[in-house]
């Protein structure tokens, strides 16, 4: 079946003698079991649940994989892989990662006697030189967020199994629709499903999928261990987001395009930075292991001023943290997503601070075009950034 198929064809209600054609939300703590000494399928909803079930074998065949777990946020999907490491291992992430994620890194795992490093993955020689003994994950972000930086994943696949580590991709930007990391090489695919998953911005949840039995037991068991799958209810919001995703991917990256090349060609933004442009130098790299070029791009306004004067002059993108609504978002991720970057780290990194970055939504075209023409004003010396160029709130989530 093609993808757009899948979304749809599968059983909604695996065994359900009323046969729904939705998944049904099982709102339930606990299944009564016939005997004493032995369980049936579900017992208890933070081991397992019917409503999740299906959302899980629903993701992992999505993305071409044999098992997956769902939850309770990104957050929580990194933690699970992270929680397969030992005190003393080592993960060496590419540098362009969303900041939750290096505070994950950083200040939580540290503690537990992990360690992280960070280079910039483009660099195939200088990523593998940090590679150490116990360099046990690779962990990456393509096209990286907020930089629209694509990584080479069949080469990191196999740079990491030759030092007997596992690629792990974080696929939140692009969706098992227009790329499935496992297919070429990965062994660990996760996602912030908060984002296209979910798709309406009304859910917080994560997902991994996986390959490898023995993996999938282990995250399985740490899941259930640690209790942090998501809520029966969710799962439902989730089922009903996913089954729209081709069609909101499509109109987004439609309009995506379109943005991308009215700022392209406007003097009052610096740099554009969305590989669907034939200017963005890893185009050819992006579209050779995705079939698109999604819908979050960033430009570089004139100074941080105009760049918050652009996000709060516009009327049609809200000011928002996350991506991947059907509704368009504006954020300058310095101050927002990425302010959660451990400082020692943020010194290290390429983020420069009058960086925009806007996630498109299904709204039409032109209009949003319309919208930002009028936020950008003027000129760089327009009279009104004189009122926005007080100092910027850093906003830490
Ligand atoms: N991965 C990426 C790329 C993200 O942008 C985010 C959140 O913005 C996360 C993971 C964390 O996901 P969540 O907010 O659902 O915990």
């Amino acid at each position: 079946m093609k993808f757009a198929s899948k979304l749809i064809q599968y059983d909604a209600a695996p065994g359900d003698r009323f046969r729904p054609t939705a998944t049904p939300i099982y709102q339930t703590a606990t299944f009564e079991q016939e005997h004493a000494d032995s369980f049936g399928d579900f017992d208890y909803s933070r081991s397992g649940n019917p409503t999740r079930k299906v959302l899980e074998e629903h993701i992992a065949h999505l993305e071409g994989g044999t098992r997956g777990f769902a939850f309770a946020s990104g957050m929580a999907a990194i933690t699970a892989v992270a929680r397969t490491l030992r005190a003393g291992d080592e993960i060496l992430a590419d540098s362009d990662l969303y900041g939750g994620t290096c505070r994950l890194f950083t200040r939580v795992l540290g503690r537990s006697g992990i360690c992280a490093h960070y280079a910039d993955a483009r660099d195939l020689a200088a990523f593998a030189a940090k590679i150490t003994p116990r360099t046990r994950l690779i962990y990456v972000e393509s096209p990286t967020n907020p930089l629209l930086r694509v990584l080479n994943l069949r080469a990191l696949a196999e740079l990491a199994h030759a030092h007997n580590a596992l690629l792990v991709v974080d696929n939140s930007l692009m969706s098992p629709y227009l790329q499935r990391p496992l297919e070429l090489g990965a062994d660990v695919v996760l996602h912030s499903a908060t984002k296209f998953l979910c798709g309406h911005a009304d859910v917080t949840g994560g997902v991994v999928i996986v390959n490898d039995a023995k993996l999938a037991e282990d995250i399985s068991f740490l899941q259930n261990a640690e209790g942090n799958a998501l809520a029966p209810f969710d799962c439902f919001l989730l089922h009903r987001g996913i089954k729209t995703l081709k069609l909101r991917v499509d109109a987004q990256q439609r309009n995506a395009l379109a943005i991308a090349k009215f700022l392209a060609a406007d003097s009052r933004v610096e740099r554009v930075y969305y590989p669907g442009l034939d200017s963005h130098e890893d185009r050819a790299l992006q579209l050779s292991q995705a079939s698109g070029t999604g819908s979050v791009l960033s430009f570089t306004a004139r100074s941080v001023e105009a760049a918050k004067a652009v996000a709060e002059r516009a009327r049609m993108f809200q000011i928002c943290v996350s991506f991947g609504s059907i509704h368009s978002t504006i954020s300058l991720p310095g101050c927002m997503s990425h302010a959660s970057v451990p400082p020692e780290i943020a010194a290290t990194r390429e983020l420069p601070p009058e960086l925009v970055r806007i996630s498109v939504g299904i709204e039409d075209a032109d209009d949003l075009v319309g919208d930002l023409d009028q936020a950008l004003g003027h000129d760089a010396s327009d009279p009104q950034l004189l009122h926005v160029a007080q100092g910027i709130t850093k906003h830490v989530i």
